[in-house]
C-alpha cells in the first residue's frame, strides 16, 4: 500500500489491508489481540502491526509477546514509548488500570509512531476498549478508520453500551448503580456490577464510562463472542436493543489460540498423561489475582475432600513479578504430602490451552475471566464458576444461562461486605455435583461443536471477521 504523501494513511481498496492493532494491558487483553493479529494475518491475508507498550506490567505479559513475535515473524511490533506518568496520583490503585491511563495519555504518540520509519501506511486501527474514547479522536484526525474491540464478553459489552443510557435515566440519584436491566440481554444485579464502577472517582470508572460513551463514534465494534454462547447479547448489541446508535457489530469468537511453539514441556504434561480421561479438575483464577491466604487454605481442604485429582494453578500476587511465595508456605508441607500423586499444585505459568484440551480434564474451577471461558467452552470442558472481580460475575451469569457450567452466586466476591470464606464442605460438595452432571457436560460438548463451526472457514464468526477485513479494506 503507497501512502498519500504525508500521509499515514494507506490507499483504500489495496488488496492486502494492513491493521494497526493496539492492545492495553494484561493478559486478559493482550493474549485475544495477538489471538486476532494471528487470525488476521494467517487466515485473511492482512498485513498486522502490533503496537506494544513496554516495559509490560508482568513477566507473563512480556515473554508472551516475545513468543508471539517469534512465532509470527510477518506482524510486525511497534513500540509505543509511553509519556511518563505521575504514579503518585494513583497510589493504592490496580497496577493495570494505571497502566491503562498511561497508553491513555500517550495517545497523541501514535500519530508519529505511525508516520515513522518502523511503521508502513495503515488501513485501519483496532484499539482496545480500554482505550476508546483517547484513541477514536487521534484515529480521526489521522483520517483512519478505527475499530474498537472488547476483549470480553458480549454480554459486558452489552451492559457497557447500556451504561451511559442507564446512568442519564438515573441522574437524579447521583452516581449510584443498582441493578441494571440491560434491554434484551439480562439483569446484570447491582452485586454483579465491577466493584470499581460503585465509586464515581475510581480511575477505571472514569475510563469505563468515557468509553462507553465514545462507542458510536467507532467505525465499528469487535467483540470475543460467538453466538452459541451468548445468543441474546450478540443479537441485542447488533440489532441496537442495547443502545441506539453503535455502528455494526463483528462477532468474531472464539478467537483461537495461536500456535506458539513452547520452550519446554511442562511438567504437568506427562502427570496429565497419566490420569484417567475426564478425571482431572483444573484449578485458577487467571493470570492477575491472588485469593486471600484463608481462602487457598479452605479452597485446598475442599479439593482434597472432593474426592478428585486435581492440577491447581496457585497465585500469591496480583502482578507476577512480585510473587515470590512459596506453596509451602501458602498450603502447608503436609496438605502438599498427603494430594501427591492425586493433586498437582503449581505457582508456575501453565499453557492453559493445553491443559484444557488434554483428555484426562474434566472440570475448570475458574474466575471466569473472559478469555478462561472462551478457551473452557472451545474445549468442552464445564466450568464451575466463581468469580472474585470486574467483569467476572457477568461473564459467570453468561456461563450459567448457555448450562455449560454452574455458579453459585453466593460465593465470596472481591471487596463484599462479607467477604466470607467459601467453605471446604461448599467446593467439595460444588466439584463432585458438576463432574457427575451429564446435562452440563452434554452443553459444553455441543457449545463446543458450536464454537469450532463459528471459527471454521465458512462460519459465522469466520465470516464476520472476513467482513471487517473487507470494510478496513476499502477504508469503511
Ligand atoms: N493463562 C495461562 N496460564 C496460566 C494463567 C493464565 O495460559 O497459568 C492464560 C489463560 O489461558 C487466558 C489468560 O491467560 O488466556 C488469562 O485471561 P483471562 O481473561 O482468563 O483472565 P485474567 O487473567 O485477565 O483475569
Ligand atoms: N452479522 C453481524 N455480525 C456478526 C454476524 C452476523 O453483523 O457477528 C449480521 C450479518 O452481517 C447479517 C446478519 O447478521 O446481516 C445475519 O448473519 P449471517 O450472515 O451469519 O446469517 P445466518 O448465518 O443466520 O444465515
Amino acid at each position: 500500500a503507497t501512502p498519500n504523501s504525508g500521509d499515514v494513511r494507506a490507499t483504500p481498496g489495496s488488496s492486502r489491508p494492513h491493521v494497526v492493532l493496539l492492545p492495553s494491558a494484561g493478559m486478559g487483553h493482550l493474549v485475544p489481540f495477538t489471538r486476532l493479529a494471528a487470525a488476521l494475518c494467517s487466515g485473511h491475508g492482512c498485513d498486522v502491526s502490533l503496537v506494544a507498550a513496554v516495559p509490560t506490567v508482568s513477566s507473563a505479559e512480556a515473554r508472551h509477546l516475545a513468543a508471539h513475535f517469534a512465532a509470527f515473524p510477518a506482524v510486525r511490533r511497534l513500540e509505543l514509548d509511553l509519556a511518563s506518568l505521575d504514579v503518585s496520583e494513583f497510589a493504592g490503585a490496580d497496577p493495570f488500570y494505571v497502566r491503562y491511563e498511561a497508553i491513555r495519555r500517550s495517545a497523541p504518540l501514535l500519530a508519529p509512531l505511525l508516520a515513522g520509519g518502523a511503521s508502513a501506511a495503515a488501513s485501519a486501527l483496532v484499539a482496545d476498549i480500554a482505550l476508546a474514547s483517547v484513541v477514536i479522536p487521534v484515529a480521526r484526525e489521522l483520517r483512519l478508520p478505527c475499530y474498537v474491540f472488547f476483549t470480553a464478553s458480549a454480554t459486558m459489552f452489552s451492559f457497557l453500551a447500556y451504561l451511559p443510557t442507564y446512568l442519564d435515566a438515573n441522574a437524579g440519584g447521583g452516581h449510584a448503580i443498582g441493578d441494571v436491566d440491560v434491554p434484551g440481554v439480562c439483569r446484570v444485579p447491582t452485586s454483579s456490577v465491577p466493584q470499581a464502577l460503585h465509586d464515581p472517582d475510581d480511575i477505571f470508572t472514569r475510563q469505563f464510562i468515557a468509553n462507553a460513551r465514545s462507542l458510536a463514534d467507532a467505525d465499528g465494534l469487535v467483540v470475543n463472542a460467538f453466538d452459541a454462547l451468548e445468543p441474546e447479547a450478540i443479537v441485542a448489541l447488533r440489532q441496537g436493543t442495547v443502545a441506539a446508535g453503535l455502528p455494526p457489530v463483528f462477532a468474531v469468537g472464539p478467537l483461537s489460540p495461536a500456535p506458539i511453539p513452547a520452550k519446554d514441556s511442562g511438567s504437568y504434561l506427562p502427570w496429565l498423561d497419566a490420569q484417567p480421561v475426564r478425571s482431572v479438575v483444573y484449578v485458577s483464577f487467571g493470570s492477575r489475582k491472588a485469593l486471600p491466604r484463608d481462602q487457598l487454605r479452605e479452597l485446598a481442604a475442599g479439593l482434597e475432600a472432593s474426592g478428585h485429582r486435581f492440577l491447581w494453578v496457585v497465585k500469591g500476587a496480583v502482578v507476577d513479578r512480585d510473587d515470590a511465595g512459596e506453596l509451602t508456605d501458602l498450603l502447608g508441607e503436609a496438605f502438599l504430602r498427603r494430594i501427591h500423586g492425586r493433586g498437582l499444585v503449581t505457582m508456575a505459568w501453565v499453557r492453559q490451552e493445553e491443559v484444557l484440551n488434554h483428555p484426562a480434564v474434566g472440570l475448570f474451577i475458574s474466575h471466569c475471566g473472559w478469555n478462561s471461558v472462551t478457551e473452557a467452552a472451545a474445549s468442552g470442558v464445564p466450568v464451575v464458576a466463581w468469580p472474585r472481580f470486574a467483569d467476572q460475575r457477568v461473564n459467570a451469569g453468561a456461563v450459567a444461562r448457555a448450562g455449560i457450567g454452574a455458579w453459585a452466586d453466593t460465593w465470596s466476591w472481591e471487596g463484599e461486605e462479607d467477604d466470607g470464606v467459601v467453605s471446604a464442605e461448599d467446593i467439595a460438595g460444588k466439584v463432585r455435583s458438576v463432574m457427575a452432571d451429564e446435562g452440563v457436560r452434554k452443553a459444553a460438548a455441543s457449545v463446543r461443536e458450536a464454537a469450532a463451526r463459528a471459527v471454521a472457514a465458512g462460519g459465522r464468526s469466520y465470516r464476520s471477521l472476513a467482513e471487517l477485513v473487507r470494510r478496513c479494506r476499502d477504508g469503511l
